[in-house]
């Protein structure tokens, strides 16, 4: 505000002193003008006393003199009548002007006796012209007009003879000024000492400022005031170019002022608009748990974020401008590290996604992160280095870890479940070979207590029977072998084993509910397949699964045809080779719409006594094997589930 107040005060009297120079210099103009205008009056004066003087050549008579006078007069305006006077002041000749009736018509010619007395007199004191002050002639029109007397005296032989007396007319005088180029636009006049006007010529007052110059016109006998009175156009604003000048830069500077003002205040909201996206922008970076990393391009870190601090446990300061190897590199890898650091450098952009990397806390231990690295760009569209989010992934890995055994125990329970639905059968199946185990155990015991006479003859059934035993009990420890082998709990191992194999080590187990539902197991397994690589014991609970869901579909009353169907083939379409196809197909009821939405969901079930963990887990495991589980109608009746698993790409 001060600053502005201070330019207008300095403009304002800029402006103002612009102004006074330039009335001083009209000021100076005008009286430079005033002053030559009395000097060619005068010299006009003289240049007339000549033209006067040369009425008296050649010795005039009064008449001839009358002639030329007038011819004289006619040249003059300014000159009124001229009078040709003896010694003793009488008129002996005289001639009026043209240019308007007589001037003394009215008053009489005496009443200016008493100027022209005084005029003659002076002349002849000084021997010259002389002039008397003037007086007022009021005319025949009304008006009237300031007229001034000059007497002339005439010589001959250093004896005065006569006087020449001519009648100058003020208002005239001024006339013949006005046509001059310099006083065309100014009021001119002749004035007493106190300033009452004799004679007014030029323009009225226009404009409102007044410039007077004034000038003493010394004449013999007498002396006139010559004012000039300036006018200037009103109301003037701009006096001159230099003003104007002055005005137009002035206005320029304020408005160049005015948007500096602007930009400033702009630049200040730029500003401030900047500080709170800084502001912003850190404390989102604070709040982040993403750890946030720049390196330049020879791998000196430029930026960490609290964050990042935190994860490996060194401060900001540690951290910043340290090259590489860095400080949170587990020392075993370093080299491997820097390895991988100078492929990345050198190629092309990193893939979004990220690679895994495993990093050291300052304590010492490890700990994987997920590392996702884009090019740092700056504003010049220059690559600068790399920037870096990093997150910790040791707890989604300690979760992972969780779920992946929680995934196993349910499994294990899961095999649990079915074995406890499969003991009253086990007791069942292993009823028969026992009893049989012991019914031949009995009558082998019988042939040998009639030992020895009977020896010979029984020798034969006897080792048919010892055959029998032990084909029995061969086949109850099958039947106890596969259903400790499904029930152990072993560590996830991927091994190659032919489809045949796997079918045959669930079949004991498939036969035993086939036979209590009275279903028949039918197998298809094409010639020459490649093994397949598989956890067996979960594949084998998928088929086990499968098949047991297939029997309970048929077990109804009116299905009569009750046949399960296991086919293995190589999978249709893409890259054969590669994936085996299990199918398990019954002749059962069919998967109804509304069951079909959930038919994976755990828990989900249809059965009375079903736990509905079967088929989630079944296509959990598939899937952990990278194949695919679906069910389709087995047209006319029934449902197909099929599986793939991969098959060993080494066989
Ligand atoms: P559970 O056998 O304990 O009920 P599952 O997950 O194995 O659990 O099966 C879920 C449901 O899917 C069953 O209750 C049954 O309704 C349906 N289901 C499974 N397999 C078949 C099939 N082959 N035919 C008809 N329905 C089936």
């Amino acid at each position: 505000m001060a600053l502005l107040l201070l330019v207008a005060a300095l403009l304002t009297m800029l402006v103002w002193l612009a102004g006074v120079y330039e009335a001083s210099q009209v000021q100076s103009r005008l009286e430079r003008d005033t002053a030559q205008a009395v000097g060619d009056l005068q010299a006009a004066l003289g240049r007339n006393v000549q033209g006067l003087q040369a009425l008296q050549y050649n010795d005039p008579t009064p008449s001839s003199w009358a002639i030329e006078a007038a011819g004289l007069l006619r040249e003059h305006r300014e000159l009124v009548r001229v009078e040709w006077r003896d010694n003793a002041l009488q008129l002996r000749a005289f001639a009026d002007t043209p240019f308007r009736p007589p001037v003394f018509e009215r008053i009489g010619r005496d009443h200016a006796q008493s100027e022209v007395a005084l005029a003659c007199a002076n002349a002849r004191r000084i021997s010259g012209p002389a002039y008397a002050s003037s007086n007022f002639v009021p005319m025949m029109d009304g008006l009237g007009m300031e007229v001034m007397e000059l007497c002339l005296p005439l010589e001959t032989g250093g004896k005065i003879v006569g006087y020449l007396v001519a009648s100058y007319a003020l208002p005239e005088v001024l006339e013949g000024l006005i046509g001059r180029q310099n006083m065309r636009s100014h009021e001119i006049s002749f004035t007493e000492g106190d300033g009452t006007r004799l004679a007014v010529r030029g323009l009225g007052h226009r404009g409102n400022r007044v410039f007077t110059a004034q000038q003493l016109m010394d004449l013999p006998g007498t002396t006139l005031v010559f004012r000039v009175d300036s006018w200037r156009a009103a109301p003037d604003l701009f006096p001159n170019v230099l003003t104007a000048l002055v005005t137009a830069m002035s206005i320029a500077l304020v408005s160049v002022l005015a948007l500096l003002a602007k930009d400033m205040r702009r630049r200040l909201k730029a500003e401030h608009d900047l500080a709170d996206a800084l502001a912003f922008r850190k404390a989102m970076e604070d709040s982040l748990v993403t750890g946030m990393r720049a390196r330049d391009l020879q791998g000196r870190i430029t930026y960490v974020n609290p964050a990042f601090c935190q994860m490996v446990g060194f401060s900001a300061a540690e951290l910043l401008g340290h090259g590489m190897p860095q400080p949170y590199w587990p020392p075993e890898l370093v080299q491997e590290y820097q390895r991988t650091q100078v492929i990345r450098q050198a190629g092309t952009l990193p893939p979004r996604e990220g690679f895994e990397s495993l990093f050291m806390r300052k304590d010492g231990s490890r700990f994987p992160v997920l590392v996702i690295e884009a090019p740092l760009i700056d504003a010049q569209g220059v690559h600068s280095g790399w920037m870096s989010a990093l997150i910790d992934i040791s707890e989604q890995r300690r979760v992972e870890e969780l779920s992946r055994t929680s995934q196993e125990r349910l499994q294990a329970s899961a095999r649990l479940a079915t074995l406890g639905e499969m003991a009253s059968l086990l007791s069942h199946e292993l009823n028969q070979p026992l009893a049989a185990i012991s019914g031949y155990a009995a009558g082998s015991i019988n042939l040998l207590r009639r030992w020895p006479d009977g020896a010979p003859q029984h020798g034969a059934d006897l080792a048919t029977a010892m055959q029998r035993i032990a084909e029995q009990a061969e086949r109850a420890g099958k039947v106890i072998r596969s259903v400790h082998g499904f029930v152990r709990r072993r560590d996830q191992v991927r091994e190659a084993v032919t489809p045949q194999a796997l079918l045959d080590d669930i079949l004991p187990l498939v036969n035993l509910q086939a036979r209590q539902l009275s279903v028949r197991v039918q197998t298809e397994v094409e010639p020459d397949l490649s093994p397949v690589l598989c956890d067996r014991t979960m594949v084998e609970q998928v088929l086990l699964n499968l098949t047991r869901n297939a029997m309970q579909a048929m077990d109804f009353a009116h299905i009569v045809e009750r046949l399960l169907l296991l086919r293995v083939r190589r999978a249709k379409g893409g890259d054969r080779k590669k994936w085996i196809e299990f199918a398990v197909a019954d002749l059962g009821e069919g998967i109804a719409p509304e069951v079909r939405q959930q038919l994976f969901n755990p828990f989900f079930t249809t059965k009375v006594e079903g736990m509905g963990l079967g088929l989630s887990l079944c296509r959990t495991v598939v899937e952990q094997h990278g194949g695919a589980l679906a069910f389709e109608p087995n047209l006319p009746r029934g449902t197909i589930f099929i599986f793939t698993l991969p098959a060993d790409s080494v066989a």
